[in-house]
Order: structure tokens, then sequence, then C-alpha cells
């Protein structure tokens, strides 16, 4: 691509001029991305710390940073769970104490009762009183002039093996002297036309605050400048994914044209119509691959609105135009009833499964791999063990990944890698039961294709969900077991917020214990991850066939598990998970006919997030709207998953906070492409630390 936008010299020349920066330094600010001058300019600063004022001891608020000026009243040693020096400090209105868990003799000496003593730092609750913990400070022998700072003092990420003073001082430099010709690349026309302040003013105003400027609002993030920061730097995320999608549609697939003999004959012979929904969704799939370009796109749909069959119609498709499918799963648990699934769904057809899982014995699964490798397996199932070195498929024609959120975009990519057809590469079917919100996907998602299975399949009632204390655990017990005794099945999950396997099962065998005393006439089973894999395997069929009226468990059965008898769901500390998790895991009940229940049980006190959280649940069953709460609650971080979506950290932007922008950003985007393309790869440049990253995926 053809730069349009001239290199400014001095604004990309290295940071060897710099005073202060050696060798040494360079090559520390090399590795957090910082190169030249400009590098510096655009290392924004993370918030900012409010210095301009004095705070009386009695106004502090827990959480808050502020600056004091007191007495030193006394200073003494605690020893107790860990040695730490208080320093009691009294001003007019009240007394605070300072904490130091390291500290040393001199220093512990030198807090002499009656000196005047200066601090910033954040107060938080203390045993007794509000604290502070290893503030800033200074002492002096008389009552200190108070000298404060005159605007917000800019805090920068911190960074290995380069301090903060550093930091500053080099940005301090980098706006001195590089400021003013740094290169403006959105044009004029388009700044005005949205009302956007000039570049080398809204990066002065970040980085040095002037002592008018809007306080609240840069504490907020909310500050014009930041604000025309973050519209650019979400422009330029925006942009570099559609330069991917551009790279996509260069690319070439295996062209998918058939009759849909396969499809068309199980149709025929499922046990339920297909929604309008689905419907939609499997045209717009075929469609895709019939063009020749690969495909990329994300299907998504609530738990339980049917994503298994569309899958199945796009493989059936690829399978009788003579090419292989992978379907790639999170877990063991997941991959095994896919097995199961497509058995039932393929065999009439005789197309051979191959299921690829880490618990197969060394000769079956080298049998597996050859099968693989030959092509006689057409439609392949795998957990993470599809991504051995060893297997390679002989003409892969479609990757589908479900419960997408659970893999990472490098996984996606190795798994592309393993077709051996030349030249081409395989359809990619993206599943998830996450939705994002439009406004995001529009810019996170611009290199994907997003279809919505946005209908249940009908007679679905919705879960009917209370919320109890832990304390009311005995009328839960007494539910299920009328529940149970009336025929039906129920699951009680005993989630921990430790990721630790170890722990989370020992806590579900202690569970399982109680339960099993608390219910002795019900069939009582356990399940979790440590399990042997066969084990796991006939406990999930024997609850399948009904022989299993209560399943204690992990998140093992997070995604995918589907058994329509199991109408009740109890969720112990559901106060510790993220409404994502627990409408996933909720998605395991309400899948019959029957009217089905799920138990959102907490440990009390109830924080105020969690509450609301627990509350969302309890008024909605609908994905979508949860998905947005989650989003207002965590932010877009957590929700699409930095790991997941291969997203940079933003420097600036924050998604919750800036959807506003999202609109306009488009806008701007698609007047860049038809009239300025040339400004595109400098402004993904500028953003981008590594812009390749998104390159391959
Ligand atoms: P998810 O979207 O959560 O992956 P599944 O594909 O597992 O959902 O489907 C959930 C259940 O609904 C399965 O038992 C499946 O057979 C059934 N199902 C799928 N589509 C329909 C439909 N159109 N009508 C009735 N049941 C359906
Ligand atoms: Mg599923």
């Amino acid at each position: 691509m053809t730069r349009g936008v001239p290199i400014t010299s001095s604004t990309k020349h290295s940071l060897q001029s710099f005073s202060g920066v050696g060798p040494q330094l360079a090559a520390k600010l090399g590795k957090i991305g910082i190169l030249t001058p400009e590098d510096l300019l655009f290392h924004l600063p993370l918030r900012y710390q409010d210095r301009t004022k004095l705070t009386p001891i009695a106004d502090l608020r827990a959480g808050v940073e502020a600056v004091i000026v007191g007495q030193i009243d006394g200073a003494n040693v605690r020893f107790g769970r860990r040695r730490s020096l208080i320093v009691s400090v009294s001003d007019h209105s009240s007394t605070i104490v300072l904490r130091f868990f390291h500290f040393n003799k001199n220093q512990q000496l030198g807090f002499k009762p009656g000196a005047w003593i200066q601090c910033f730092g954040e107060a938080r609750r203390g045993s007794k009183s509000l604290e502070m913990v290893h503030p800033e400070y200074k002492i002096f022998q008389q009552q200190p002039k108070l000298k404060m700072q005159e605007s917000l003092t800019a805090v920068y990420p911190s960074t290995e093996g380069v301090g903060p003073a550093t930091i500053r001082k080099l940005v301090d430099q980098a706006l001195n002297r590089h400021i003013h010709n740094l290169t403006e690349i959105l044009p004029a026309a388009v700044q005005n036309e949205f009302g956007l302040m000039p570049l080398s003013q809204a990066l002065l105003t970040a980085h040095r605050p002037q002592p008018d400027a809007d306080t609240v609002a840069l504490l907020n993030g909310t500050h014009a400048a930041q604000q025309r920061l973050a519209l650019e730097e979400l422009l330029a995320h925006h942009l570099a994914l559609n330069q991917l999608r551009q790279k996509r549609y260069r690319e070439l697939a295996p062209k998918i044209v058939t009759c849909g003999r396969s499809w068309n004959s199980l149709v025929k012979v499922l046990n339920f119509d297909l929604t309008v929904a689905q419907n939609r969704v499997i045209k717009a799939l075929f469609s895709d691959m019939a063009k020749g370009q690969p495909m990329l796109r994300l299907v998504q749909g609530d738990v339980g609105s049917g994503k298994t069959v569309v899958a199945a119609a796009a493989a059936l498709h690829v399978i009788d135009s003579g090419f292989q499918v992978a379907l790639m799963v999170p877990t063991e648990l997941l991959a095994e009833q896919h097995r199961k699934t497509f058995h039932g769904w393929f065999d009439k057809l005789e197309i051979e499964i191959e299921c690829l899982t880490g618990k197969l014995t060394t000769v079956n699964r080298r049998n597996a791999i050859a099968r693989i490798a030959s092509g006689q397996a057409k439609m392949v199932i795998g957990t993470h063990a599809l991504f051995q070195k060893q297997v390679e498929f002989n003409c892969l024609g479609l990757m589908i990944i479900d419960e997408q959120h659970r893999f990472g975009v490098d996984q996606r990519l190795a798994l592309r890698s393993k077709s051996n057809l030349e030249n081409t590469v395989p359809h990619q079917i993206i599943m998830s039961a996450t939705p994002i919100p439009r406004s995001l996907a529009m810019i996170f998602y611009a290199d994907l294709d997003v279809s919505s299975i946005d209908e249940l399949p009908p007679g679905r009632k919705s879960v009917h969900t209370v919320v109890l204390p832990g304390t009311r655990r005995q009328e839960v017990a007494n539910r299920i077991r009328t529940v149970c005794q009336s025929g039906q099945q129920a699951y009680w999950v005993c989630p921990l917020i430790e990721e630790s396997e170890k722990l989370q099962a020992q806590a579900a065998t202690e569970t399982h214990a109680i339960l099993k005393t608390l219910l002795p006439e019900l069939e009582v089973e356990l399940i979790h991850g440590r399990l042997k894999s066969k084990d796991k395997e006939s406990i999930m069929q024997r609850f399948s066939d009904g022989d299993i009226d209560l399943l204690v468990s992990t998140t093992v059965i997070e995604v995918g598990v589907d058994v329509a008898n199991a109408n009740l769901m109890i969720i112990e500390n559901a106060e510790r998970l993220g409404l994502a998790q627990l409408h996933q895991l909720r998605g395991r009940v309400g899948r019959g006919a029957e009217q089905s229940a799920c138990v959102l049980m907490y440990q009390p006190p109830l924080g105020t997030l969690a509450k609301e959280r627990l509350g969302i649940l309890r008024d909605t069953n609908d994905g979508f709207k949860i998905a947005q709460k989650d989003l207002q609650q965590r932010g877009p971080g957590e929700l699409l998953g930095t790991r997941q979506t291969g997203l940079q950290q933003l420097r600036i932007a924050d998604l919750a906070r800036d959807k506003s922008l999202l609109p306009k950003i488009e806008k701007i985007a698609g007047k860049l492409q038809q009239d300025y393309p040339h400004l595109i790869q400098p402004l993904v440049d500028r953003w981008l630390v590594h812009s390749d990253q998104y390159a391959n995926v």
C-alpha cells in the first residue's frame, strides 16, 4: 500500500538524541513498543492523580487518592500476621494511620512525634479507621508552606524497568520538541465535519492538562481531548480489521456448490422443524461457501437456539463436495456429545466420523490420525488434541469452532494451517453463545460476517429463576426431592472462583457427600474435570439415560451439555460468577417441554454489583440483554476476551464509556475508504503497535 502521508522526519527518528536515553534504556523502551518520539507522544496516561488540593483527614474517602498534611503523633512497629510500621498522623479535623510493610530503621526514626508530614496516597478502610498504605510522603520540622500542583498529574502505564519519573521526562521532551511537527492524519475536512479537536492539542491536554481544564471530565475520561484520541484509536482498530476482510477477499477457498443431497435427506429425518432463523443462517452459510473466497462467519445464538444442526448443514454441503470438515470444541464432554449427535445424523448417510480427544489410546490415536490424513474421515470432531503436530488433514474444506469464547485466535490459526490444500484456505464458522452487541461487533468483528440465530425453537419456556441465600439449602433439597421423584432430573453446580481444577473438584466432592446424606432416596452422582474420561462419559451417559437423578458438578458442564429431562439447576456461590457464565450454565436447563427452574444461591452478604447481576438473571432469559449488561458491568475486554479476539489492549479508548463514538467512527471509516484510502495504513500503523498481529487471523 502506498503511503500518502510523508513520514515526518523528526517524529519518526530514533530516541537516541533524547537526553538520558542510552542504548540500555532505548532497548527497554523498544520492548514496550516505544521506538520514536512519536511513540512517546502516543504513550498515553492511564489515569490522573489529583494533587491540586489539600484534603482534611476527616474528608478522606476510601478508594480516593488525596494530599493530606498533618503532624505525627507517633510511630510503632506492629507484629501481626505481617510486620508493619504504623504511623499515626493528625490534622485539625481527624487522625489517620499510615502503614508500611517495607521499611528500614532510618525511615522509622524519621517519623518523629510532633514533626509535620505531607502525604499523597489512596485512603483504604483499615481494621479500625482509614489508612494509607505506603503513601508518598515528605517530612518537615516546621509547618510547611504548601505548594500544590496546579493541574492534574498524568499516571502512565507502568513499564518493566522504566520508572514513572523517567517516562514523564521523556514525554516532556517529546512534547517540547515534537508536538508541533506531528502529522495530523485525519484530513481537515473530516475534522471539521465531525467537530474534532486538533490532534496536537488533544495530546497536549491528555499528557499535561492545564490548570483550567475540566478536572471532572478528565478524571472520567470524557474530556473532548480524550474523546478525540479515543475516536482515532477505535477508528484505527476498525480500519485494521477492515483491511483483514479485504485481504480475505483476495484469498481462495474451495468453492462449495452441491445439490444438497445429504442435507436434504437429513432434514427429512430430523425430529423437529428448523426455525426461520436457523434456515436463514444456513442459507447465508451456503451462499458464503459458494463464492470461492474463504468464509469467516460468526454464528451467534443464545444457548439452546440450535447452532449444532446449523453447523451440520454446512458440514454436509462441504462433505458432499468432497472435502473434510473439522469441528473444534473446548471440552471432552462436549466432543463426546457432538460425536453422538453427529453419529445419529450422519450414520444413515454413511459419512465417516472421527473423534480426536486427549483420552484416546496410542493405537487408536494413531489410527484416527491416519484416517484424517488419508481423507477417509470426513467429519472430524476434536478438542485441543486437533492441534497436535502429527494431525494433518487431507483436504480440509471447513473448520467449525464451537463455543468460540473458549479458544484463542492462535489456536484457530493453528488449525487453519493444517489443511493440505494448495493455494486455498478452509472456510470458517465460529459459533458463540455470547452475543456481541451490534455496536461492538461493528468495530471489533469488522473482519467477520455475523449471523444471529435470534429465535429459540418453539415451545421453549423461559427458565424460572430465583435468588436465595445459602442458608436455605434444606428447602432447596426438598425441592430437588419433589422434582426428581416426579421423574425429572437436576444439576447442582459448585463453582469456585479459583481456576484450579483440583480445588473445584474438592468443593464438588464435599457438596456431593452432603447432598447424598440429605437426599438418601435419590441417585446422586458427581462429575468434575479430574475424573477419568471414561468415568465422565459413563456418568454423562447414565444421566442422559435418566439413571441419575441429581448430578453434582463443577463448571465442566458449562458448555454444550444437552439433557432435555433435566429441569432444575442449583448454582452455588452464584455471586462469584459473571453474567455470561451464569447464563451459559442456566442454559443447560429449559431444553425440554417442562417448565424448568434455576436457583441462584449466594453466600450473604451480597455486594451491590453481585446483587445487580443476580437480579438481571432473575428478570431476564434473553442472552442479548444479558450481554449488554455484562458489557456495562465488566467492559468489552472481559466480554470479548482480549486473548480470544487477539485484540490489543486499548490505550485510551474504553468501549463501554465511549460507545457513543461508534456511529461516528463507522461514518469516518467509510469516508476514508472512499476518499482517502492512502491515509488508512498510516493511521493503523500509528495506533496498533504491531498492526500485523491481526494479519493472519
Ligand atoms: P446450542 O445453540 O446451545 O448449541 P443445540 O444445537 O445444542 O443448541 O440445540 C439444543 C437442542 O435443541 C438440541 O437438543 C437440538 O436437537 C434441539 N433443536 C435444535 N433445533 C431445533 C428446532 N428447530 N426445533 C426443536 N428443537 C431443536
Ligand atoms: Mg452448542
